[in-house]
Formats: C-alpha cells, sequence, structure tokens
C-alpha cells in the first residue's frame, strides 16, 4: 500500500492518499503531510524524453500510492488535454538570464490550473474508491486565482458542490468578473467583507467545526477544500517542476544531476513547497527563492526565524500574493522540527494565540537552501518595464515579483546556477497593473482596451478566457461579511 499521510498536528491521525485528497484539512487544522518522499524510479534522461502527461504519471503514481495504474492515468488523460492552449503545457521561456515556466496555459490562465484541472477527478476518483455516498461540497477561499480554477475544475462535476469565498476588495477586475459569470449549476460564489486571511480563516473554521459537520453529514454532504492545504493540489504540482528540470536536460540547457534554482512568486507557500518536494524526490536544486510582495511575512521568517503576521494587510498590484498567513508553511515547519507534530502544534498555538512564533537555531539551520527577498510596487512596475523593453517579452505583476527577486539575489550572490521562475499568470488577467508599468498613459484606457493594446504589446493572442468574459452575464452578486459564510453556505445547500 505504501506510506500513510500523517496530521501536521496530531501524529494518530493518518489516511491514505485518497482519504486524505477527500478531507482536504485533518482534524484541530492540522494538514495532511507525507510519511516519506520516494525518490523517482525512472532516470531523468528517460523522463526528459517523456510528454507532460507521462511525467505526471511517474511523479504521481509515488506520491498516490492507493490510486491503482488505470485510476491514475484516467485523471491524468481528462486533465491535461485540449483545455490547455500550449505544447507542452507548460513552455519553458528564456529571457532575462531566466527560465519563464509558463504555468498559465490552462482555462483561467493562471498557474492553478495545472491542479484544479486534476483535482475533480483525483476527488471523484477518492470518493468512489472509499464508498462515499455524500456529495461532496468544496468549500475554497480564494485571492483571486484558485476560485476561478476551482469552479471551472468543478463546474457540473457529478456529486460534488462548489463554493468559493472572495475578498470583495481585494482582485482584480479581471478575476472578479471571471468568478461571478461562473455558470455551473453546483456553484455558489460570494464577495466577503474582509480580506484573504478573514476567508481562509472562515473556510477553516466551518471545517474544524463537527457540529456543522455532523448536520451536514446527516444531510447527505461533506466537506472537502480546493485550497492548497488539500495534498491533490500539492502533488500535481510538483510534475510541472519535475517537468522544468527534465525539459532543460532535452534541450541540452543543463546535465542529469546539475542542479537548479528555482524562483517562486509565493502567498499561500504551496508552490514553493511542491518545488520541495519534487527535489526531495530527487530533482537537484541549490535554492528555493521565495519571493513576496508588499506583505513580507515570509521574507521576515527566512531572515530572522520569526513568523509574525502582527501588522498591516497590504493590498498589491499582485493581489493572488496578499498574504499573511501562508498555511502550506506549516508543512515545512513539521518536516524541520523532524517531522514532529508536537512541536510543530505548539508553534501553530501561539501563531493563532499570538499571532507569532520563532523557530528554534536548529530548525533555522534546516532552511539554508531557501532564501527570501520581496520586491515594492515600484519594483514590479520597473521589472515589468525593463524585461519588456529587453525583447518584448511581457510578464504578469507575480511574476515580476519572481523576476524582481531573482535580480536581487544575483547581485547579493553572483550565483549563476540555472534558474527557473514559476510564471504564475498571463499578463492579461492583471492588464491594468501591467500596461500602466510599461506606459503609466495607459490609464486612460478601459480594461477591454488594454486587453487589445497588450495584444499589440506582446504579440500573444488574447486568451480565450479573456474572450469568454467579454460579454458574460453576472450570475453571482452575494457579498457576506466574513461571520455570515456559515450561513450563505447552508442556504446554497438549501439545508
Ligand atoms: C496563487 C498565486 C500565487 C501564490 O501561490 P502560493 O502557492 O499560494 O504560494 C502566485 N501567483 C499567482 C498568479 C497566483 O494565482
Amino acid at each position: 500500500m505504501g506510506f500513510l499521510y500523517r496530521s501536521t498536528r496530531d501524529h494518530n491521525e493518518t489516511a491514505t492518499a485518497s482519504q486524505a485528497i477527500l478531507k482536504g484539512l485533518a482534524s484541530n487544522g492540522g494538514l495532511f503531510v507525507p510519511d516519506e518522499i520516494p525518490s523517482l524510479d525512472v532516470s531523468f534522461e528517460e523522463l526528459s524524453k517523456m510528454d507532460y502527461r507521462e511525467v505526471a504519471y511517474q511523479v504521481m503514481k509515488l506520491m498516490l500510492t492507493d490510486f491503482t495504474e488505470e485510476e491514475l492515468r484516467y485523471c491524468i488523460n481528462n486533465a491535461y488535454d485540449s483545455k490547455f492552449d500550449s505544447d507542452p503545457i507548460a513552455p519553458l521561456k528564456y529571457h532575462h538570464d531566466a527560465y519563464f515556466l509558463e504555468l498559465f496555459h490552462g482555462k483561467t490562465i493562471a498557474f492553478k490550473d495545472m491542479a484544479l484541472s486534476i483535482l475533480p477527478y483525483l476527488l471523484t476518483t477518492a470518493a468512489k474508491k472509499n464508498n462515499i455516498e455524500n456529495d461532496i461540497v468544496i468549500l475554497t477561499a480564494t485571492s483571486g486565482d484558485t476560485g476561478k480554477a476551482a469552479l471551472a475544475g468543478f463546474a457540473d462535476v457529478p456529486g460534488t458542490k462548489i463554493a468559493v469565498f472572495y475578498p470583495k476588495n481585494g482582485v482584480s477586475p479581471v478575476q472578479e468578473k471571471q468568478m461571478v459569470t461562473e455558470r455551473g449549476k453546483n456553484t455558489f460564489v460570494a464577495g466577503i467583507t474582509g480580506n484573504f486571511d478573514d476567508a481562509q480563516t472562515g473556510v477553516k473554521k466551518m471545517f474544524a467545526d463537527n457540529c456543522l459537520n455532523d448536520y451536514l453529514n446527516s444531510k447527505g454532504y461533506q466537506f472537502s477544500s480546493a485550497n492548497s492545504i488539500n495534498i491533490g493540489r500539492l502533488v500535481p504540482q510538483m510534475v510541472y517542476y519535475v517537468f522544468a528540470y527534465t525539459s532543460l536536460i532535452a534541450e541540452g540547457k543543463i546535465k542529469a544531476g546539475d542542479k537548479i534554482n528555482v524562483v517562486v512568486p509565493t502567498g499561500n507557500f504551496g508552490n514553493i513547497l511542491a518545488s520541495y518536494y519534487a527535489s526531495l524526490m530527487g530533482m537537484p536544486v541549490n535554492k528555493f527563492i521565495c519571493a513576496s510582495n508588499d506583505n513580507k511575512v515570509l521574507y521576515d521568517f527566512f531572515t530572522t526565524g520569526t513568523y509574525d503576521r502582527n501588522r498591516e494587510f497590504i493590498l498589491t498590484t499582485s493581489p493572488s500574493m496578499d498574504i499573511l498567513i501562508s498555511s502550506n508553511l506549516e508543512r515545512l515547519i513539521y518536516h524541520i522540527a523532524g517531522d514532529s507534530s508536537e512541536k510543530n502544534a505548539e508553534l501553530m498555538k501561539e501563531l493563532s494565540t499570538e499571532g507569532k512564533y520563532t523557530i528554534t537555531d536548529e530548525m533555522k539551520e534546516k532552511l539554508d537552501r531557501f532564501y527570501g527577498n520581496f520586491s515594492t510596487t515600484e519594483d514590479v512596475a520597473s521589472e515589468i518595464k525593463t524585461i519588456y523593453d529587453e525583447d518584448g517579452y511581457i510578464i504578469d505583476t507575480h511574476t515580476a515579483v519572481a523576476a524582481n527577486v531573482y535580480d536581487k539575489y544575483k547581485k547579493e550572490t553572483g550565483d549563476t546556477t540555472p534558474t527557473v521562475i514559476a510564471s504564475t499568470a498571463s499578463p492579461y488577467k492583471f492588464a491594468r497593473s501591467v500596461m500602466t508599468a510599461i506606459d503609466p498613459a495607459y490609464d486612460a484606457k478601459s480594461d477591454f482596451e488594454l486587453i487589445d493594446e497588450l495584444e499589440k504589446l506582446s504579440k500573444v493572442k488574447v486568451p480565450q478566457a479573456i474572450e469568454d468574459i467579454r460579454s458574460a452575464e453576472v450570475l453571482h452578486k452575494t457579498v457576506c461579511e466574513k461571520e455570515e459564510m456559515e450561513k450563505v453556505v447552508k442556504s446554497f445547500l438549501n439545508i
């Protein structure tokens, strides 16, 4: 059967991979972590000849040990198909001295599609395997991109319903329009009068509420999560790092065994954690470069060893990274504490009571391959312009945070290791911030005029996801207080 997944807060709570995917979150707010990360069992030379789907199978079979080959291939083949508008679905583009791994060629033009196009298949397969008869209710808090990617993935999937909460004034106009025009019959979208952390805390509270869960069960429902706290998100995200590495081999840019750096624009710490897990599987990494925006709680953590969320929440031009509680960092804390749920639970308790915690020196030493830095809003704008001026390549604001932090890293260290930057969103999703970075005069134009201007400058065709919302009708109009989240979920379910 292979190894089990275990709660970061209770050593005795275990689950198979499929059970962990179904539950999303462990009890008492813990997260499921793998007891081991097996090594890749095919060589990098062999992997470098495989397409994305085959690499996905080779990685995922090691992590999702209770899925059969047939089940996994069914999930992979249905997820990674012509929904993606590029071949390969995660291309590498060399600009500005780095390889940009474009992860935004899916349905909603953000990297969340890489995991959320497969999660519904993994989840419904897991439900079947575990003889679940309840309908699964996906509860999702979003800083902008997860919401639409999850809606697109779960729309009209039999046996599932999905509710998405986003910060009413904290997402880009394109992000909001994408969500509130969702047509799936089993979907519900609400803005909350709070920020992303409020939405995530509200969702976690519902997961942890035994009373509510019993009530739901009596009505034929159970919760699961599409957030990156679900290992069904993290595991598919490991794939593209391995794929990037083997693509570099295939293109003759590196030799098997050479180290690379990865730079990840980070919010909830899911994407960068997936790269760390990929390295534990055997992908050689020199540095994990964690890039933050002005909400630089992770930069402070990596430099001081203290995680402190007691600070002002800043709205930036990279809204999907406007987060002060990076949930997945808990998994890394658990690992550097020697896979200790006791030590981790203590620190997480301090986080919830005092809003901060400090790790020991011994734990800090284990973070020596992580480098953190941050970019201000001005840094982001000038980075977009610099790269555009160099060769016409246009990146989005989140990717620009990463590119700018990589510039800072190089200046500080002189390191010349080949570097992959996770390019997490299409510039079309943040057209106003991107275009005004190139020339402030664009600010006078309307959102859709800017889209057309962006097409002219970038010579990249307007993606279908944008065409879809030009004329779409707004179908979801609920706005609620953060205290009302449970109430609106119940009314969505008619219970
Ligand atoms: C979600 C998101 C991020 C942050 O990813 P995490 O896994 O939460 O760290 C960065 N960029 C974009 C565009 C995103 O949508």
